[in-house]
């Protein structure tokens, strides 16, 4: 098979002065998001650069929206996309026969076929796995498609010690059911713990307000990058906290289970991890980290029901308002047990994590142990080349 180097050397360089052309466009009207961007640059961008289709101008702008989407990239002068650099390729602009092993990859004269080789693993990948996008570059002699791939996860396992319950806080970021407090001594880095996190949030609390009360457009421009600021030490902080909690349950064998924050909406009263912004913020985040780290790993996850989490005895079972006679503290009503709330709702979250896992994973409680055993031994799905 022969296709024609120059044709995706046209690519290249028609896809590279288009985003090279929104970029600049972008930085000039100071507009970022993918959506505005493309009303504003798209038809600008196909009069400008001839050969340039209706999908190739759509994978231009996002990547241009892509390469501004930090906010620090804003700052700087236009993101530069050099006339020969890697251009990518998203599903629209290429389609792949895996049994041929050619790929057909579009270009300003149409579309060319291309074979391709690789090292036998990745021909292996690219067989198997599902395709997201490729990066198509010309280097010392030879065309490159380097293609990103999804790799299956592990099926989680069941776990064989119950779960491990992560309650999520204001007080602390997070409490497990075993009575670890996050962060905390467990966690490695320059923040010491819940009380120093406290402290900061404070100082900038405090910060904001008075920047705030001010209103200058240079107040405002403080207020951003605290804001920033505070976003990044809550993401590292996240990266930490579920990572302990991760390699915590897969050591010891145990699944993991967080309070479902999506669910509660509608209800009347906010939930506790509801009222403020940049706090459910944080909290979702923390789900999102920890559900995608135990993923990876094969760690079960629930989310469960958050409803009164922090009112409920994990002992006898007993719901009451009273058994939170003060901020911070969990006494039972009837049984006397007594206890951290947040560790004691943890508890609690551990023991419905089980339930949820019960309910979705052995809906044959009842039935023949071989039922769960078949459903088990089935090889996880994966999108394989047909
Ligand atoms: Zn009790």
């Amino acid at each position: 098979m022969r296709f024609s180097g120059d044709a995706l050397t046209a690519a290249i360089l028609v896809c590279n002065q288009a985003a090279a052309f929104v970029s600049r466009l972008a930085l000039q009207q100071r507009t970022f998001a993918v959506l505005e961007l493309h009303r504003l640059a798209y038809h600008p961008v196909r009069a400008q650069v001839a050969g340039l289709g209706a999908r190739a101008a759509v994978r231009a702008i996002a990547r241009v929206a892509g390469a501004y989407a930090n906010r620090r990239a804003t700052k700087k002068p236009a993101h530069v996309f050099r006339p020969y650099g890697a251009v990518p390729y998203d599903a629209r602009l290429m389609s792949w026969n895996r049994d041929a092993r050619i790929v057909s990859l579009w270009t300003p004269t149409g579309r060319v076929t291309v074979p391709y080789t690789g090292r036998p693993e990745d021909l292996k990948a690219v067989e198997a796995l599902p395709i997201g996008e490729a990066d198509l570059l010309y280097r010392r002699g030879v065309w490159l498609l380097q293609v990103a791939v999804t790799l299956p996860e592990p099926a989680a396992r069941k776990p064989i010690n119950g779960f491990m319950g992560v309650d999520q806080g204001v007080a602390n970021l997070a409490v497990t059911s075993d009575g670890a407090v996050l962060p905390g001594t467990a966690l490695p880095g320059p923040v010491g713990g819940n009380g120093h996190v406290r402290t900061l949030r404070e100082r900038r609390h405090r910060q904001r307000r008075r920047l705030q009360r001010k209103g200058t457009p240079a107040a405002r421009r403080v207020l951003r990058r605290l804001s920033g600021r505070e976003h990044r030490m809550m993401t590292d902080l996240n990266h930490q906290i579920s990572k302990y909690v991760v390699r915590e349950a897969e050591r010891t064998g145990r699944g993991i289970a967080l309070e479902d924050l999506q669910g509660i909406r509608g209800r009347a009263r906010a939930h506790r991890l509801q009222r403020r912004t940049l706090r459910s913020w944080a909290f979702a985040q923390q789900i999102e980290f920890t559900r995608y780290k135990a993923a990876r790993v094969g760690v079960a996850f629930e989310l469960v029901d958050p409803a009164y989490t922090s009112q409920a005895c994990p002992t006898c079972g007993c719901v009451s308002r009273a058994n939170r006679p003060a901020r911070g503290r969990f006494v039972c009503t009837r049984c006397g047990l007594a206890g951290h709330a947040d560790h004691i709702a943890a508890r609690n979250i551990a023991a419905r994590g089980v339930a949820g896992w019960a309910v979705v994973n052995q809906p044959h409680a009842t039935g023949l142990p071989s039922a769960r055993r078949d459903r088990e031994s089935k090889p996880p799905a994966s999108a394989g080349g047909s």
